[in-house]
Parts: C-alpha cells; structure tokens; sequence
C-alpha cells in the first residue's frame, strides 16, 4: 500500500460497474476514475479523424499528438476533455463504445495510457472501474472486484441508460453491441477481460442495484476496515 487505498472493479460492459463505482466512491469519500472514457475519448477522437481503428500505427502517431486529460467538476463528477474540449456526453454513443473496444485492443494504446491511470491511484483513494484495474493497472489494490451479469440482463439495463440519455436503441442492437464487445475484450492478446486470481465475484444478474451495492459496501468495509461517511 502507498498510503491510499484502491478498489478496483473490473467486469465486462454494461454490468453496472459504474454506477456502483460512482455510488461507492461517494460513500466511502474516494475519487472515482471511469478508465473506459479514456478509451472512449481516443475512440471518438479516432472517429472523427476518420482513422482506421485497429491500425496500431495510425492510432498511436493520432495519439502522440491529442491531450486527453480527466478533470472533476464542482460536483466531483469526473470529465473527459479531448484537446480542450468536454467530450463527457459524446463519447457515450453507441458508435463510439465499438471504436473504444477497438483501440483498446492496441497493447501500444494500453501502455501508453497506463501511467495516467495509475497517477491518480499514487495520490488519491480510488475505485477505479475496467476491463483490467485488478489484473494489470492497480494489481495490488486492496480490494477487487469482478462484477458480471447475464448479457441479456446487461442489455436491459444498458437499453434503459440510453433511454435516460434520450438515445433511442433497439434491444436486438444493444444486445449485439454487447456481444461484440465481450468477445473483443475477452479474446485480445492485451490485457483481456479476465477476472484476477485474488479477485471477488459478484454476479448481478438476479438483484438489483441496491443489494449488489449492500454487498461491495459489505466488501469495502471488511477488506479496508473504513466506514461510511
Ligand atoms: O467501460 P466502458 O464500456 O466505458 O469501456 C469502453 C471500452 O473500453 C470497453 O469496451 C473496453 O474495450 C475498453 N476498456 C478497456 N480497459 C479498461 C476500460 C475499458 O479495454 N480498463
């Protein structure tokens, strides 16, 4: 340990991890670092470039040049900003989750992107949410957790966030997003999706938001000995 305390929450797409990171971080005072919006924000920035997604070299000479940067705003809601520009609301379209999951798939992406992460984690307590916070970002955080769920169920929730978001999806195409998704994260040679040995499970499939979160706080308190505030 550095000081801080890291939980890292790790699991496939639309399991909820956010929302449960978010709701733990504030109840436990931590910072809450959303990773897949930094992929999110080289995949739009990709987007608009117009560059092909899986070209290692292409992405990482567009890379080099861009600032990608997390700031928090007065509500300690993290932000993305791409050059300068709040990117936050963008790079949640659906588009832009496939052109994460590809750059992502780019080990020279991850590696380049790595030390971002783990600056946060050096000077702050953090739950931090991914696809590999437990197994390579933060791999002696304190406490890990794997959350998963069904892909149906995964796409129910995701379809009803898009609904809030005023985006209208039909199931049968979240479902296939997620479907891609997973097996894109799953089968990549960099830092797949893989639950890390010391890891927790919770499989959310059949309960509900407040009863999984009864259970990480649960969690929380045992491994790190803190309390609520
Ligand atoms: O978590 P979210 O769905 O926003 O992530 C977008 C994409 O970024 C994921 O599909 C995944 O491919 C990638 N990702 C990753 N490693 C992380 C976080 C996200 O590869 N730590």
């Amino acid at each position: 340990m550095n000081g801080f305390y890291a939980i890292a929450i790790d699991g496939p797409s639309g399991a909820g991890k956010s929302t449960q990171a978010k709701r733990l971080a504030k109840e436990f005072s931590f910072i809450y670092v959303d990773t897949g919006a930094i992929y999110r924000t080289l995949g739009l920035a990709c987007w608009r470039a117009g560059i092909d997604r899986k070209d290692a070299a292409a992405v990482m000479e567009l890379l080099k040049t861009l600032d990608i940067s997390i700031r928090y705003n007065a509500e300690g809601e993290q932000r993305m900003y791409l050059n300068g520009e709040d990117v936050s609301a963008e790079i949640r379209q659906p588009e832009i989750s496939i052109c994460a999951s590809d750059v992502s798939s780019l080990q020279e992406v991850r590696s380049f992107l790595l030390d971002m992460q783990r600056k946060f984690a050096r000077e702050n307590n953090v739950v931090m949410d991914g696809r590999d916070i437990g197994t390579v970002v933060l791999p002696d955080a304190e406490l890990k957790i794997f959350l998963t769920a069904s892909a149906e169920a995964r796409a129910r929730r995701r379809l009803l966030d898009l609904k809030e978001k005023g985006i209208e999806e039909p199931f049968e195409d979240v479902l296939r997003d997620i479907n891609y998704r997973d097996e894109q994260d799953s089968r990549r040679a960099a830092a797949p999706l893989r639950m890390a040995e010391d890891a927790v499970l919770v499989d959310s499939s059949d309960i509900g938001f407040e009863e999984t979160f009864a259970i990480l706080c649960e969690l929380v308190i045992r491994r790190l000995a803190v309390s609520e505030v």
